[in-house]
């Protein structure tokens, strides 16, 4: 048997994983002096550079010192293709690599985890922690806040071709919207990104700077979290593995799981908490049998589409080495450029079941092109129209593969397993060759190369959507909240059936929300602080 070494000081919360919610819960927690909290984090500090610059997401994507790199196995739903899934393994974590655009997701989104049964978490109860979170460059509104840690500010780059697709989008139906985190979320334009003055705002620089100092929160990186240490049916202590040494380390209040959608399932499997035939084909011995760990996976699937342009593209800038040049400068000089830009530039979101009261598609519209996001840019003039369906039917499921905390759990995403979400992927490309033949756009198309114009009939574009999608890395729901017997926290994020233990992360989400997930995941960290520090009122 390895040592296990006790850990020389106790703590109220121990929290697993300082990553988008982790870091926002460290500095809620610990703002009482009174309470002394730990954050254990596996990957390191957030001190590589590129982390810092926007555009840095193309160095630090598939880096293992600072990704998981996990890969999906291979999925029936996308002819037997296995799909990289990176998360953020640093200080941050995956809001340390993201694509910083920041979206909400729609007021239905949580009426609708409402209806669920989930009190508390309708979008009146949601909509103050999304304002409180905020710092929002354009001011203050009744949807928005400024003077919170996060920085949300508007694009420093824009391009003709992007004015372009919005043009198109308006020419199609799809009116302009300069706010998609406001009234209305249908629309097309610029996005917003979390960055303030041209740097990255992840939630290690918004809620942990400030807080890291403060000598009742207690940071450890490089510290892997191997399990709950539970006590009967009660969580007492957490074990990491740090410098080459197991470590036990006494929880007084609660253990708190902000490992994200593939790391919380998979730590809570290990303690003994999951389905119990599973646990056993491990040898893991089962304290609490609950069914949901690990199910209700789901995530936003993205078809992209490639033109080639009649203009000069991100492409030809970037390849070109006195352009390249010129656009390290602008961002040394003025913090603007392509330096400066998020993932995507323009973003739309259209309803392609007319029937529905909300948009059921999302467009990131990009003024370049590769043949994988993250992958060196295409060495001629093009752009991406990328299409995802916002609430996918198809449900996946995470799975140990092993009961050793160091090997990574089985990803099954299951994509397009429903009809509807076959038909929306079919629609929504449908809709991007509206979109790339309108008079708007139609002086910017050279020519369609993926999925490419012999591409025809519904039953080529679907056999084209299985070849060609990618992850838009929002995974999510493994650990979902609500009440029946899928459900593994309740609404105050407490896991069922066992004491002590919280689930804080993009894990808890019933039902993915309709967009991009960093800022629902700060909001679930926001929110459950106020819980925890309630329910400690009232123990
Ligand atoms: C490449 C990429 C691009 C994205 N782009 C966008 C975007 O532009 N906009 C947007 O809104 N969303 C985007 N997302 C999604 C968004 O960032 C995530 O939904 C969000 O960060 C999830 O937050 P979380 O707290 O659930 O998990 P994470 O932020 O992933 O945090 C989990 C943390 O737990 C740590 N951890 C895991 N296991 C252990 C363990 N055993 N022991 C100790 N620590 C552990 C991890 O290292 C990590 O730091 C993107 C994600 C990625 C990966």
């Amino acid at each position: 048997m390895k040592a296990i070494q006790e850990h020389s000081e106790t703590f109220d919360y121990v929290i697993v994983g300082a990553g988008t919610a982790g870091c926002v819960l460290a500095n809620r927690l610990s703002a009482d002096p009174s309470i002394r909290v730990l954050l254990l984090e596996a990957g390191g500090r957030d001190i590589n550079p590129w982390i810092h610059v926007p555009v840095g997401y193309f160095k630090t994507m598939h880096n293992p010192k600072t990704d998981w790199c996990y890969k999906t196995e291979p999925d029936p739903g996308l002819s037997g293709r296995s799909l990289d899934w990176p998360r953020g393994k640093v200080l941050g974590g995956s809001s340390s690599i993201n694509g910083l655009l920041y979206i909400r997701g729609q007021a239905e989104d949580y009426d609708h985890w409402r209806q669920l049964g989930n009190t508390g978490w309708a979008y009146d109860d949601v909509l103050p922690y999304f304002i409180r979170a905020e710092d929002q460059e354009r001011g203050a509104d009744d949807y928005h806040g400024v003077g919170g840690p996060l920085a949300v500010s508007d694009t420093r780059i824009r391009r003709n071709v992007c004015d372009a697709f919005i043009a198109a989008c308006e020419e199609l139906g799809i009116p302009p919207n300069d706010d998609f985190n406001g009234a209305r979320q249908e629309g097309a334009g610029y996005f917003q990104l979390t960055s303030r003055n041209g740097f990255r705002c992840s939630t290690a620089v918004a809620y942990l700077r400030p807080s890291k100092r403060r000598r009742n929160l207690k940071i450890v990186t490089n510290a892997l979290a191997e399990r709950v240490v539970l006590d009967k049916r009660k969580a007492t202590a957490v074990r990491y593995f740090a410098d080459g040494t197991s470590v036990e380390v006494r929880a007084r209040r609660e253990v708190i799981l902000s490992a994200g959608a593939i790391g919380s399932p998979q730590i809570l499997m290990l303690s003994g908490v999951g389905t119990g035939a599973e646990l056993r084909q491990y040898g893991i011995p089962v304290i609490h049998d609950l069914p949901g760990v690990g199910g209700n996976l789901q995530d936003h699937l993205q078809i992209r589409a490639v033109y080639k342009c009649t203009e000069p593209t991100l492409n030809d800038e970037v390849n070109n080495f006195l352009l390249k040049m010129r656009i390290g400068l602008e961002y040394i000089l003025f913090r603007t450029g392509p330096m400066s830009m998020a993932a995507s530039l323009v973003c739309a979101f259209a309803k392609i079941r007319s029937e529905l009261a909300t948009p059921d598609i999302q467009f990131h519209f990009q003024p370049l092109s590769a043949d994988k996001p993250g992958e060196g840019l295409h060495p001629y003039s093009a752009f991406t129209a990328s299409v995802c369906q916002l609430r996918p039917e198809s449900r996946g499921r995470i799975k140990l593969k092993s009961s050793d905390p160091f090997a990574y759990p089985a990803i099954h995403p299951n994509y397009l397993a429903t009809r509807t979400d076959q038909e929306t992927a079919v629609a929504g490309m449908k809709l991007t060759r509206r979109l790339a033949q309108s008079p708007a756009m139609a002086p910017y198309v050279e020519g369609e190369l993926l999925p490419g114009p012999d591409v025809v009939t519904d039953e080529e574009l679907l056999d084209s959507a299985r070849m060609l999608a990618q992850t838009i890395y929002h995974p999510v729901g493994s650990c979902k909240m609500g009440n029946d017997e899928q459900a593994v926290v309740d609404e105050r994020l407490r896991v069922r059936g066992v004491e002590s233990i919280r689930i804080v992360d993009a894990s808890i989400m019933p039902t993915i929300t309709s967009g991009n997930t960093n800022a629902p995941a700060i909001m679930i960290g926001e929110k459950a602080s106020d819980m925890i520090l309630e329910d400690a009122k009232n123990v």
